[in-house]
Protein backbone atom coordinates (compact mmCIF):
# COMPACT_ATOMS: atom_id res chain seq x y z
CA UNK A 1 0.00 0.00 0.00
CA UNK A 2 1.16 3.52 -0.52
CA UNK A 3 2.65 5.15 2.72
CA UNK A 4 1.93 8.56 3.46
CA UNK A 5 5.75 9.39 3.15
CA UNK A 6 6.54 7.28 -0.19
CA UNK A 7 3.09 8.74 -2.08
CA UNK A 8 4.44 9.37 -5.31
CA UNK A 9 2.56 12.38 -7.63
CA UNK A 10 2.70 11.66 -11.10
CA UNK A 11 2.89 14.75 -13.01
CA UNK A 12 2.08 14.33 -16.28
CA UNK A 13 -0.50 15.74 -18.61
CA UNK A 14 -3.45 15.34 -17.42
CA UNK A 15 -6.77 16.67 -18.46
CA UNK A 16 -9.54 16.10 -16.52
CA UNK A 17 -11.98 13.83 -17.65
CA UNK A 18 -13.95 15.46 -15.37
CA UNK A 19 -17.24 15.12 -15.82
CA UNK A 20 -19.36 17.80 -14.66
CA UNK A 21 -21.34 16.45 -16.75
CA UNK A 22 -24.35 16.30 -14.94
CA UNK A 23 -22.66 19.28 -12.64
CA UNK A 24 -22.20 18.33 -8.88
CA UNK A 25 -24.42 21.09 -7.09
CA UNK A 26 -26.61 19.45 -3.94
CA UNK A 27 -29.95 18.97 -5.14
CA UNK A 28 -32.32 18.10 -2.52
CA UNK A 29 -34.95 19.73 -0.93
CA UNK A 30 -37.66 18.86 -2.94
CA UNK A 31 -38.92 16.17 -0.73
CA UNK A 32 -41.46 16.27 1.43
CA UNK A 33 -39.92 17.70 5.08
CA UNK A 34 -41.69 14.78 6.58
CA UNK A 35 -39.90 12.25 4.54
CA UNK A 36 -36.68 13.82 5.72
CA UNK A 37 -37.91 13.79 9.15
CA UNK A 38 -39.25 10.10 9.37
CA UNK A 39 -36.11 8.31 7.46
CA UNK A 40 -33.38 10.60 9.79
CA UNK A 41 -35.72 9.92 12.73
CA UNK A 42 -36.33 6.47 11.97
CA UNK A 43 -32.50 5.83 11.97
CA UNK A 44 -31.87 7.19 14.89
CA UNK A 45 -34.08 5.34 16.54
CA UNK A 46 -32.75 1.79 15.42
CA UNK A 47 -29.14 2.95 16.37
CA UNK A 48 -30.53 3.24 19.87
CA UNK A 49 -32.96 0.08 19.84
CA UNK A 50 -29.89 -2.70 20.99
CA UNK A 51 -30.23 -4.10 24.40
CA UNK A 52 -28.62 -3.34 27.34
CA UNK A 53 -25.54 -6.32 27.44
CA UNK A 54 -25.50 -8.05 31.25
CA UNK A 55 -22.71 -6.39 33.40
CA UNK A 56 -19.01 -8.08 32.64
CA UNK A 57 -20.16 -9.53 29.12
CA UNK A 58 -18.36 -8.13 26.05
CA UNK A 59 -19.81 -5.64 23.30
CA UNK A 60 -19.65 -7.10 19.70
CA UNK A 61 -19.61 -4.81 17.12
CA UNK A 62 -19.21 -5.27 14.03
CA UNK A 63 -18.92 -2.10 11.38
CA UNK A 64 -18.54 -2.16 7.54
CA UNK A 65 -15.63 0.43 5.93
CA UNK A 66 -12.69 0.79 7.71
CA UNK A 67 -12.78 4.48 8.66
CA UNK A 68 -16.10 3.62 10.79
CA UNK A 69 -14.04 0.62 12.07
CA UNK A 70 -11.01 2.86 13.10
CA UNK A 71 -13.70 5.65 14.70
CA UNK A 72 -15.46 2.81 16.44
CA UNK A 73 -12.30 1.71 17.99
CA UNK A 74 -11.37 5.17 18.97
CA UNK A 75 -14.40 5.75 21.07
CA UNK A 76 -14.85 1.70 22.06
CA UNK A 77 -10.76 1.73 23.45
CA UNK A 78 -10.45 -1.77 23.52
CA UNK A 79 -13.24 -2.33 25.38
CA UNK A 80 -15.64 -4.12 23.24
CA UNK A 81 -14.80 -6.44 20.13
CA UNK A 82 -14.72 -5.13 16.86
CA UNK A 83 -15.08 -6.89 13.48
CA UNK A 84 -14.65 -5.05 10.18
CA UNK A 85 -17.11 -6.16 7.50
CA UNK A 86 -15.66 -4.73 4.31
CA UNK A 87 -12.23 -5.76 3.05
CA UNK A 88 -9.80 -2.50 2.58
CA UNK A 89 -8.87 -1.84 -1.14
CA UNK A 90 -12.12 -3.01 -2.44
CA UNK A 91 -15.21 -1.35 -3.98
CA UNK A 92 -17.25 -0.24 -0.73
CA UNK A 93 -19.85 1.24 -3.31
CA UNK A 94 -20.15 -2.57 -5.06
CA UNK A 95 -19.54 -4.77 -2.16
CA UNK A 96 -21.56 -7.76 -1.43
CA UNK A 97 -20.08 -9.83 2.18
CA UNK A 98 -19.88 -13.38 1.89
CA UNK A 99 -22.32 -15.73 3.33
CA UNK A 100 -19.71 -16.19 5.89
CA UNK A 101 -20.50 -13.07 7.49
CA UNK A 102 -23.44 -14.17 8.55
CA UNK A 103 -21.76 -16.03 11.25
CA UNK A 104 -20.13 -12.65 12.39
CA UNK A 105 -23.68 -10.73 12.42
CA UNK A 106 -25.30 -13.73 13.98
CA UNK A 107 -22.77 -12.74 17.41
CA UNK A 108 -23.26 -9.13 16.95
CA UNK A 109 -24.91 -6.72 19.44
CA UNK A 110 -24.58 -3.69 16.73
CA UNK A 111 -23.74 -3.55 13.64
CA UNK A 112 -22.40 0.54 12.70
CA UNK A 113 -22.71 1.20 8.69
CA UNK A 114 -22.56 4.67 7.24
CA UNK A 115 -26.37 3.97 5.29
CA UNK A 116 -27.48 6.23 2.36
CA UNK A 117 -27.42 3.15 0.77
CA UNK A 118 -23.82 2.49 1.00
CA UNK A 119 -24.18 -1.02 1.91
CA UNK A 120 -27.13 -2.62 1.08
CA UNK A 121 -26.47 -6.12 0.77
CA UNK A 122 -24.27 -5.82 3.77
CA UNK A 123 -27.56 -4.48 5.79
CA UNK A 124 -29.72 -7.48 4.02
CA UNK A 125 -27.95 -10.07 5.41
CA UNK A 126 -27.95 -8.40 8.95
CA UNK A 127 -31.69 -8.19 8.17
CA UNK A 128 -31.97 -12.15 8.66
CA UNK A 129 -28.88 -12.84 10.45
CA UNK A 130 -28.41 -10.24 13.48
CA UNK A 131 -30.37 -11.24 16.87
CA UNK A 132 -33.30 -9.45 17.65
CA UNK A 133 -31.98 -7.79 20.29
CA UNK A 134 -29.23 -6.21 18.86
CA UNK A 135 -29.31 -2.31 16.68
CA UNK A 136 -28.15 -2.16 13.16
CA UNK A 137 -27.29 1.61 13.11
CA UNK A 138 -26.31 3.28 9.85
CA UNK A 139 -24.77 6.50 11.53
CA UNK A 140 -24.75 9.11 7.96
CA UNK A 141 -28.62 8.60 7.75
CA UNK A 142 -29.41 9.16 11.38
CA UNK A 143 -27.15 12.19 11.34
CA UNK A 144 -27.78 13.75 7.98
CA UNK A 145 -31.22 15.24 7.36
CA UNK A 146 -32.21 14.08 3.67
CA UNK A 147 -33.12 17.89 1.89
CA UNK A 148 -28.92 18.08 2.78
CA UNK A 149 -27.69 14.75 0.84
CA UNK A 150 -25.61 15.28 -2.18
CA UNK A 151 -26.78 14.17 -5.61
CA UNK A 152 -24.33 14.49 -8.34
CA UNK A 153 -22.78 13.09 -11.53
CA UNK A 154 -21.64 9.76 -9.95
CA UNK A 155 -24.79 9.34 -7.84
CA UNK A 156 -27.50 10.52 -9.59
CA UNK A 157 -30.75 11.06 -7.71
CA UNK A 158 -32.49 9.14 -10.04
CA UNK A 159 -30.23 6.31 -9.10
CA UNK A 160 -31.97 6.38 -5.43
CA UNK A 161 -28.14 5.95 -3.96
CA UNK A 162 -27.48 9.43 -2.72
CA UNK A 163 -23.36 10.60 -2.10
CA UNK A 164 -22.68 8.49 0.90
CA UNK A 165 -19.21 10.42 1.90
CA UNK A 166 -20.15 11.99 4.82
CA UNK A 167 -17.07 10.80 6.67
CA UNK A 168 -14.62 12.51 4.77
CA UNK A 169 -16.24 15.85 6.35
CA UNK A 170 -14.62 16.24 9.25
CA UNK A 171 -17.61 18.14 10.49
CA UNK A 172 -19.71 15.23 10.03
CA UNK A 173 -17.34 12.52 11.34
CA UNK A 174 -17.63 14.63 14.72
CA UNK A 175 -21.27 13.71 14.91
CA UNK A 176 -20.61 9.67 14.03
CA UNK A 177 -18.16 9.75 16.99
CA UNK A 178 -21.16 11.63 19.21
CA UNK A 179 -23.93 8.82 18.04
CA UNK A 180 -21.15 5.84 18.42
CA UNK A 181 -20.90 6.80 21.99
CA UNK A 182 -24.61 7.29 22.97
CA UNK A 183 -25.01 3.51 21.39
CA UNK A 184 -22.39 2.19 23.32
CA UNK A 185 -23.13 4.10 26.53
CA UNK A 186 -26.55 2.61 26.53
CA UNK A 187 -25.88 -1.23 25.13
CA UNK A 188 -22.77 -1.60 27.65
CA UNK A 189 -23.40 0.84 30.48
CA UNK A 190 -20.38 -0.63 32.55
CA UNK A 191 -18.27 1.40 30.43
CA UNK A 192 -20.09 4.61 30.04
CA UNK A 193 -17.36 6.44 31.92
CA UNK A 194 -14.45 5.29 29.63
CA UNK A 195 -16.59 5.45 26.35
CA UNK A 196 -17.62 8.93 27.45
CA UNK A 197 -14.01 9.86 27.97
CA UNK A 198 -12.80 8.64 24.59
CA UNK A 199 -15.35 10.41 22.52
CA UNK A 200 -14.57 13.30 24.15
CA UNK A 201 -10.43 13.04 23.65
CA UNK A 202 -11.19 11.76 20.10
CA UNK A 203 -13.54 14.85 19.22
CA UNK A 204 -11.03 17.17 20.40
CA UNK A 205 -8.62 15.50 17.69
CA UNK A 206 -11.04 15.84 15.34
CA UNK A 207 -12.15 19.47 15.95
CA UNK A 208 -8.13 19.68 15.59
CA UNK A 209 -8.05 18.27 11.84
CA UNK A 210 -11.71 20.94 11.60
CA UNK A 211 -9.29 23.77 12.27
CA UNK A 212 -5.46 22.70 10.61
CA UNK A 213 -8.03 21.35 7.26
CA UNK A 214 -9.73 25.19 7.20
CA UNK A 215 -6.24 26.66 8.01
CA UNK A 216 -4.62 24.69 5.23
CA UNK A 217 -7.41 25.31 2.89
CA UNK A 218 -7.48 29.33 3.64
CA UNK A 219 -3.80 29.42 2.16
CA UNK A 220 -5.51 28.77 -1.18
CA UNK A 221 -6.59 31.02 -3.27
CA UNK A 222 -10.79 31.24 -4.06
CA UNK A 223 -10.48 29.77 -7.62
CA UNK A 224 -8.16 26.97 -6.39
CA UNK A 225 -10.11 25.44 -4.19
CA UNK A 226 -11.80 23.38 -6.49
CA UNK A 227 -11.86 19.89 -7.13
CA UNK A 228 -12.13 17.44 -9.71
CA UNK A 229 -11.86 14.22 -8.98
CA UNK A 230 -12.52 10.39 -10.46
CA UNK A 231 -13.91 9.15 -7.04
CA UNK A 232 -16.36 11.01 -5.94
CA UNK A 233 -15.75 11.30 -1.99
CA UNK A 234 -15.12 14.96 -1.04
CA UNK A 235 -18.91 16.55 -2.04
CA UNK A 236 -19.39 16.60 2.27
CA UNK A 237 -16.23 17.97 2.44
CA UNK A 238 -16.22 20.54 -0.17
CA UNK A 239 -19.78 21.87 0.91
CA UNK A 240 -18.53 22.43 4.69
CA UNK A 241 -14.95 23.86 4.23
CA UNK A 242 -15.43 26.32 1.06
CA UNK A 243 -14.72 24.28 -1.83
CA UNK A 244 -15.81 23.40 -4.66
CA UNK A 245 -16.64 20.20 -6.51
CA UNK A 246 -15.92 21.18 -9.96
CA UNK A 247 -16.56 17.39 -11.17
CA UNK A 248 -16.23 13.44 -10.52
CA UNK A 249 -15.97 11.37 -13.34
CA UNK A 250 -16.92 8.41 -12.21
CA UNK A 251 -20.18 7.17 -13.73
CA UNK A 252 -22.85 5.95 -11.11
CA UNK A 253 -21.89 2.32 -12.29
CA UNK A 254 -18.32 2.37 -11.77
CA UNK A 255 -17.49 1.87 -15.18
CA UNK A 256 -14.72 4.12 -17.14
CA UNK A 257 -16.63 6.63 -18.84
CA UNK A 258 -17.25 6.94 -22.27
CA UNK A 259 -15.06 8.51 -25.06
CA UNK A 260 -17.86 11.31 -24.96
CA UNK A 261 -17.94 11.69 -21.53
CA UNK A 262 -14.01 11.92 -21.81
CA UNK A 263 -14.59 14.42 -24.25
CA UNK A 264 -16.86 16.95 -22.44
CA UNK A 265 -14.49 16.11 -19.72
CA UNK A 266 -11.34 17.18 -21.65
CA UNK A 267 -13.20 20.14 -22.65
CA UNK A 268 -14.41 21.03 -19.16
CA UNK A 269 -10.48 20.63 -17.80
CA UNK A 270 -9.04 22.88 -19.91
CA UNK A 271 -11.38 25.70 -19.39
CA UNK A 272 -11.05 25.46 -15.73
CA UNK A 273 -7.65 25.83 -15.53
CA UNK A 274 -7.07 24.15 -12.58
CA UNK A 275 -3.38 22.85 -11.33
CA UNK A 276 -4.17 19.61 -10.45
CA UNK A 277 -6.44 16.28 -10.63
CA UNK A 278 -7.03 13.70 -8.32
CA UNK A 279 -7.37 9.52 -8.89
CA UNK A 280 -8.56 7.55 -6.37
CA UNK A 281 -6.05 4.51 -4.94
CA UNK A 282 -8.73 2.21 -5.33
CA UNK A 283 -10.00 3.24 -8.70
CA UNK A 284 -7.07 3.35 -10.78
CA UNK A 285 -8.38 4.58 -14.05
CA UNK A 286 -6.48 4.28 -17.51
CA UNK A 287 -8.64 6.95 -18.85
CA UNK A 288 -7.34 9.46 -16.54
CA UNK A 289 -4.13 8.33 -16.99
CA UNK A 290 -4.16 8.97 -20.80
CA UNK A 291 -5.68 12.19 -20.47
CA UNK A 292 -2.93 12.73 -17.91
CA UNK A 293 -0.47 11.93 -20.44
CA UNK A 294 -1.92 14.52 -23.45
CA UNK A 295 -2.88 17.24 -21.43
CA UNK A 296 -0.90 19.56 -18.63
CA UNK A 297 -2.45 19.15 -15.59
CA UNK A 298 -1.02 17.71 -12.33
CA UNK A 299 -2.31 14.20 -12.04
CA UNK A 300 -2.21 12.90 -8.43
CA UNK A 301 -3.67 9.45 -8.74
CA UNK A 302 -3.38 8.43 -4.28
CA UNK A 303 -6.66 9.77 -2.88
CA UNK A 304 -8.28 7.19 -0.66
CA UNK A 305 -11.67 7.68 0.51
CA UNK A 306 -12.13 4.60 2.91
CA UNK A 307 -9.41 2.06 2.68
CA UNK A 308 -6.39 3.07 5.40
CA UNK A 309 -3.00 4.00 4.90
CA UNK A 310 -0.14 1.05 5.65
CA UNK A 311 -1.52 -2.21 7.24
CA UNK A 312 -3.05 -2.78 10.63
CA UNK A 313 -1.24 -1.88 13.32
CA UNK A 314 0.50 0.66 12.08
CA UNK A 315 0.39 4.32 13.85
CA UNK A 316 -0.95 5.71 10.24
CA UNK A 317 -3.64 3.21 9.63
CA UNK A 318 -6.06 5.15 11.12
CA UNK A 319 -9.17 7.54 9.91
CA UNK A 320 -7.03 10.44 11.43
CA UNK A 321 -4.00 9.55 9.69
CA UNK A 322 -6.44 8.62 6.31
CA UNK A 323 -7.91 12.67 6.35
CA UNK A 324 -4.53 13.96 7.05
CA UNK A 325 -3.00 12.20 3.90
CA UNK A 326 -6.19 13.22 1.64
CA UNK A 327 -6.32 16.64 2.62
CA UNK A 328 -1.98 17.52 2.73
CA UNK A 329 -2.12 15.43 -0.73
CA UNK A 330 -5.18 17.70 -2.21
CA UNK A 331 -3.74 21.35 -0.60
CA UNK A 332 0.12 20.65 -1.68
CA UNK A 333 -0.76 19.79 -5.34
CA UNK A 334 -2.70 22.80 -5.84
CA UNK A 335 -0.14 24.66 -4.49
CA UNK A 336 -1.50 25.39 -1.16
CA UNK A 337 0.26 25.16 2.76
CA UNK A 338 -0.24 22.47 4.43
CA UNK A 339 1.49 22.50 7.17
CA UNK A 340 -1.06 22.68 9.80
CA UNK A 341 -2.29 19.37 8.48
CA UNK A 342 1.43 17.99 8.92
CA UNK A 343 1.61 19.16 12.21
CA UNK A 344 -1.34 17.28 13.82
CA UNK A 345 -0.84 14.82 16.30
CA UNK A 346 -2.91 11.55 14.44
CA UNK A 347 -2.51 8.88 17.11
CA UNK A 348 -5.62 7.29 18.10
CA UNK A 349 -6.80 7.92 21.52
CA UNK A 350 -7.37 4.38 22.50
CA UNK A 351 -5.74 0.83 21.55
CA UNK A 352 -7.41 -0.25 18.22
CA UNK A 353 -8.00 -3.71 18.70
CA UNK A 354 -10.50 -4.10 15.71
CA UNK A 355 -10.23 -6.92 13.20
CA UNK A 356 -9.51 -5.14 9.60
CA UNK A 357 -10.42 -7.58 6.87
CA UNK A 358 -7.76 -7.45 3.92
ZN1 LIG B 1 -16.25 5.79 -1.96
Amino acid sequence: MTSFRNAHIRVGAVILAFAIIGGCSSTSGSDAADESRDIQGEALTECLSGQTIPAGSTLNISTTVAPITSIVANVAGGLADITGIVPEGTNSHTFEPSPSVAATLAKTDVIFANGLVLEEPTKELADTNLPSSAALCELGTAVLPVDDYIYDFSFPKDGGKPNPHLWTDPKLATKYVTLIRDVLVKMDPSNAAAYTSNAAAYTVKLDELDAAVTTASATLPAEDRRLLTYHDAYAYFANDYGWEVLGAIQPSDFAEPTSREVGDLITQVKSSKVKAIFGSEVFPSAVLEQIGRETGVTYVDVLRDDDLLGEPGDAEHSFLGLMQFDYVTMIEALGGDATALRNLDISDVAPDNARYPQ
